[in-house]
């Protein structure tokens, strides 16, 4: 893609069950694609401020310019410079980054016109600079997870292998329909992906099997599983990639081929319908 000049494809990974592996996946995902040779944006949904953390910016109350910076100049109708905030961090993937502001931003959406579409208006800017732009949604289905819906072509859904989904799940999937009807006709849910497998369990394995009965029709669920290790854990804390923090274990190895398996995923679907504007 990188040499056609196409808009980006922007996916949310999105699930609001907490701790389930989506800014892990956002940022080992997005580095796997940037070593596909693909240029890739993430874009920190989430006041926690996690992937802009797990990517080592551990000072991000101190930058001056944040999500939240962006989003706020879009509501006041100020012309903004598309590479303004935007960090190029060391294994390649650019970041825009987010703070605490961002809660601020969320509780001020609430009165305003389109308040859906603030993210996607500042999506819009960016995403002819980009082959993936990847949105890590925070745990809730709130005013920003809709905006990042809203912006989004693609969903792609964590699920932690530990414990039973299925309720969760009907919630976000009626959350995402809803949000296709109204506002986002283009939305698709590419897949599912279960993350922190525990081999040695059964449980793991039975929750797999929960799901493609439960979804498996509908919903793709990827081949490619996440392993449990407390490597993946470190990894986010050292602010490194899992590539760089543990290059030949074996959730290094599960996000290269699961990068993989998205990007013909991808591709599959784009023959069929395409995701470009
Ligand atoms: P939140 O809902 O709070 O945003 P999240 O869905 O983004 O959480 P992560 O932050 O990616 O989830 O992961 C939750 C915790 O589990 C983190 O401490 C992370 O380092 C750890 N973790 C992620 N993936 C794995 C894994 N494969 N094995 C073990 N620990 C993991
Ligand atoms: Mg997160």
């Amino acid at each position: 893609m990188s040499e056609n000049v196409q808009d980006a494809c922007v996916i949310a990974v999105a699930n609001q069950k907490g701790g389930v592996g989506k800014t892990t996946t956002t940022s080992n995902l997005g580095i796997g694609l940037v070593q596909q040779g693909k240029k890739v944006l993430l874009v920190d949904v989430d006041a926690q401020g996690s992937l802009t953390a797990s990517l080592g910016y551990h000072d991000s109350d101190i930058f001056e310019v944040t999500l939240a910076t962006v989003m706020g100049e879009l509501l006041c109708e100020e012309a903004i410079e598309p590479t303004k905030g935007i960090l190029h961090h060391k294994e390649g993937v650019d970041l825009m980054p987010s703070n605490i502001e961002l809660s601020g931003l969320e509780v001020s959406l609430v009165n305003v016109m389109s308040r859906e579409m603030t993210l996607k208006r500042y999506i819009e800017l960016v995403r002819k600079d980009y082959d993936y732009i990847l949105l890590d949604c925070m745990p809730s289905l709130g005013m920003l997870t809709i905006n990042a819906l809203a912006a989004a072509d693609r969903i792609l859904i964590p699920v932690q292998a530990a414990y039973l989904p299925i309720k969760g799940l009907q919630q976000l999937i009626r959350t995402i329909s809803r949000v296709k009807k109204q506002i986002n006709p283009k939305l698709e849910i590419e897949g599912i992906l279960l993350t922190m497998m525990d081999y040695r369990t059964n449980y793991a394995k039975e929750i797999q099997t929960l799901l493609q009965e439960a979804y498996g029709k509908n919903i793709t669920i990827f081949h490619t599983t996440i392993p449990l290790s407390v490597r993946a854990a470190e990894s986010a804390a050292e602010g490194k990639s899992i590539y760089q923090h543990d290059p030949k274990g074996k959730v290094a190895s599960a996000y290269h081929s699961f990068t993989e398996e998205f990007l013909i995923s991808l591709n599959g679907k784009e023959k069929k319908g395409g995701f470009h504007r």
